[in-house]
């Protein structure tokens, strides 16, 4: 099997947009690596009095458009690569949907299941307060990843608040409503991936209606995706989560599927299921609409031919491998890109930001409005930009938006004086 860096996968993308946009080698040399990464080693005592350490990242990849913004990830494989990978990814992301930062991102490489919640809260605030002299309001600002969630947000805050001894809500997204957070954000960036495959579909089919769909990995992307694209007429017939996945041919109900998965904690046990299938045979499903909502690198040259779908939505960070890429191109396949596609997440959060800083602004009905909006009109901005400035049959939608958001970038650096 061909392992995937997703860092190498990373650089392979910027390449190609500074070929597109004809830049020069000092761009590249700037944006292949990141402006600073921290690597921190914590200590953490266990419940049984044993003491384990733990290493973690912290990546701060560009901050000409504001300061750095990116989440931070718990997992027993991530490594530097891929938290820089990831960090160059939330560049793009939050220099395309035009918001005010840079991009960052965090990694601990743990398995948080194995970790009580003491030992989780005491290895949280650890990890915070070792990086604490690089992040702030106007620094640096983490938000939730990979199995993060609002309470580890909590803690994040907590800490924060005690090494600087001031109440900075604005320092983390993604936190709880009680501490500043939205609810809105929990749905953001599946709501925000069925914006973008709904916007898609109209300019495809005229809409979304009978369409079919399958959505690989029914976490909270993945779910939300399902239950938008469900509600705005699609016909969703199969989804999958680590366990495998199943088949509902006449369409499926994503609230159903969600209460057997929190039940059984699987949605292979979702009676209605016609048959069980694997997460490989998920992708190659003659479907309409994919949406790969799970993890990086599952669309590779060595599947890339056998994918039928016509759009794929990628919820999901670097769920497509460049290599696979030039394949789904040739096919005519249309993939509106990860820093496109899931974006919802993050725009979510600039609006925490915004309101944690304004004292409370915004209610949870005009923040769903703006997002929505903002997904709907990121996504026409890349659509138009491929249609009208680049050669369709040569290059796809992740060209386009890439050359929107290190163009961007560039045009900041430029007025900052650094290139
Ligand atoms: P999550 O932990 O809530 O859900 C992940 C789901 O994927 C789970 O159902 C899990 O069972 C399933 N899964 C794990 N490994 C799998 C595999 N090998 N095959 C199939 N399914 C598998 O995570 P999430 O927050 O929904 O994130 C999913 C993806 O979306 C990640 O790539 C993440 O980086 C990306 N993303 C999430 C957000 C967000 O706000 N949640 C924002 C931007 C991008």
């Amino acid at each position: 099997m061909v392992t995937h860096d997703p860092y190498e996968e990373a650089k392979k993308q910027l390449r190609q947009a500074i070929e597109l946009l004809g830049l020069g080698e000092e761009v590249y040399e700037i944006l292949a690596y990141p402006e600073r990464l921290l690597q921190v080693r914590i200590p953490v005592k266990m419940d049984d009095g044993s003491v384990k350490v733990f290493i973690g990242w912290r990546s701060q990849h560009n901050s000409a458009l504001g300061p750095y913004k990116g989440g931070v990830r718990y997992h027993p494989n991530t490594d530097a690569h891929e938290v820089i990978a990831l960090s160059m990814w939330m560049t793009w992301k939050n220099s395309l949907a035009g918001l005010p930062y840079g991009g960052g991102k965090g990694g601990i490489r743990v398995d948080p299941h194995k970790l009580s919640k003491n030992e989780l809260m005491r290895l949280s605030k650890a990890y915070f307060e070792a990086i604490s002299d690089l992040v702030g309001v106007d620094q640096d600002i983490p938000a939730p990843d990979v199995y993060t969630d609002p309470q580890v947000m909590s803690w994040f805050f907590d800490a924060y608040a005690k090494v600087k001894r001031g109440q900075y809500f604005g320092v983390v997204t993604g936190k709880p409503l009680d501490l500043g957070g939205m609810q809105t954000r929990i749905i953001a960036t599946g709501f925000g991936t069925a914006v973008a495959a709904r916007e898609a579909a109209k300019k495809l089919w005229g809409g979304l209606e009978g369409k079919t769909v399958a959505v690989q990995g029914y976490g909270n992307a993945g779910y939300y995706a399902a239950k938008y694209l469900a509600e705005w007429g699609a016909k969703v017939i199969a989804v999958s989560d680590s366990r495998g996945g199943i088949i509902v041919p006449d369409g499926l109900d994503p609230d159903e599927v969600k209460k057997v998965k929190n039940e059984t904690g699987s949605v292979i046990n979702y009676a209605k299921a016609t048959k069980k299938i694997t997460n490989e045979e998920l992708l190659e499903l003659d479907v309409d609409i994919l949406v790969p909502a799970a993890i990086e690198n599952v669309i590779t040259e060595a599947n890339a031919d056998k994918i039928k779908a016509k759009l794929i939505a990628e919820a999901a960070n670097g769920p497509t491998t460049p290599d696979a890429e030039v394949i789904l191109t040739q096919k005519g396949i249309i993939v509106v890109p990860d820093i496109l596609a899931n974006a919802g997440g993050v725009i979510m959060s600039h609006i925490e930001w915004v309101n944690n800083r304004m004292g409370g602004w915004i209610t949870e009905e005009e923040a769903k409005a703006r997002l929505e909006q903002k997904m709907a009109n990121n996504f026409l901005r890349v659509w138009d930009y491929w249609q009208n400035k680049l050669d369709t049959s040569k290059y796809n939608m992740r060209a386009a938006a890439y050359a929107i958001a290190v163009d961007r970038v560039v045009r900041a650096m430029k007025l900052r004086g650094w290139i």
